[in-house]
């Protein structure tokens, strides 16, 4: 089996063969058929995660992907053979007090693909069936691998701030603050804002859900008005921003991988009654829930939109020099 593997050293990736592993009772074996790539694995080549990486020479990247499943091991119930699916990146064990409790992703023992252990950017994957989900017939392998984690690491933001949302501030047009945008439309939401340096991700978020753009020169527009902020960049500049943009009793959400510092301001929370929310994965549970909204026609089904670029699996170093230059939505390897 074919797996991208990437050298810390050289910073750089080959294709080798990694042989197929045994499967464990429980676990499947996927033909991968589209694996996306994702912000985190720019932190992880960076080494900002290094310290729950698998193997600290090479590792085979990717957690959002699609295929079909090839075999099926032990105690395997609910799929079989020739299943289309997709899955969470996130391994919960399943049976602690969080895992029972539905906060999945809170559960201190989960391993992580293409972190924890090898990831999707390969021809298999060896999966445990609890990452599962049925993958749709209407829905296509490559849109689907968004499923897993962009969407609905989204959707989990969107339910943290929960209630009515008027005025929304989106801090970053990658991939998670363009879906932001693209699923915060279908709710309703009047007004979306968003900050964002690159003209590419500018125009695409104009184009996928009308975004409003704010700059230095026009922020004093939305100063202290919106009721919603979503950090998805990573700029501590903008994070200053987040705050300024929110209106008394303002809620801030953070989703992005971000190694610095950030110096808070107790007596501003205080005094205006802001909240701050840290995202981190979703539980399980969401992603059926988002499932069947997207199943009802409640939300429209425009996720091709924030696909931009595909490429080839052997073709992964020059998907990621383009990923890394932010010329792009979200690019996706596919893999034959
Ligand atoms: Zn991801
Ligand atoms: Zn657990």
């Amino acid at each position: 089996m074919i797996s991208t593997i990437f050298n810390f050293k050289k910073k750089k990736f080959s294709l080798g063969d990694l042989g197929l592993p045994e499967l464990a009772a429980g676990e499947v074996l996927v033909k991968i058929k589209a694996s996306a790539l994702c912000g985190t694995d720019l932190h992880i080549m960076a080494g900002d995660l290094a310290d729950k990486v698998y193997d600290k020479r090479q590792i085979v990247l990717g957690h959002e992907w699609t295929g079909i499943i090839e075999a099926v091991g032990k105690k395997v119930v609910n799929f079989k053979k020739g299943d289309r699916v997709f899955g969470s990146p996130h391994i919960a064990c399943g049976q602690c007090e969080f895992c029972r409790g539905g906060h999945s992703n809170w559960c201190n023992k989960q391993g992580i693909f293409g972190l924890s252990r090898p990831g999707s950017h390969a021809e298999y994957l060896v999966a445990p069936q609890t990452v599962l989900f049925t993958l749709p017939p209407d829905i296509g392998f490559k849109e689907g691998a968004l499923l897993g984690d962009t969407i609905s690491i989204a959707y989990h933001a969107i339910k943290r701030i929960g209630g009515k949302m008027n005025r929304v501030l989106i801090l970053g047009a990658g991939p998670i603050g363009l879906t932001l945008g693209y699923l915060l439309k279908n709710f309703g939401v009047k007004e979306i804002f968003i900050m964002e340096k690159g003209a590419y991700r500018q125009r695409l978020a104009q184009e996928i859900f009308g975004a409003k753009i704010i700059e230095a020169s026009n922020f004093l527009s939305i100063r202290r008005t919106c009721d919603s902020a979503f950090e998805t960049s990573g700029s501590l500049e903008l994070m200053e921003s987040a705050f300024h943009s929110l209106r008394r009793g303002g809620k801030l959400a953070i989703l992005s991988i971000n190694p610095k510092k950030y110096p808070l301001d107790t007596l501003r929370l205080m005094y205006r009654e802001l909240a701050v929310f840290g995202c981190f994965g979703y539980p399980h549970e969401e992603v059926l829930e988002f499932m069947k909204l997207l199943e009802s026609k409640k939300i429209r089904n425009d996720i091709k939109k924030i696909i931009t670029h595909q490429f080839a699996l052997s073709d992964i170093d020059k998907a990621y020099e383009l990923f890394g230059s932010k010329e792009c939505g979200k690019v996706v390897l596919e893999v034959k």
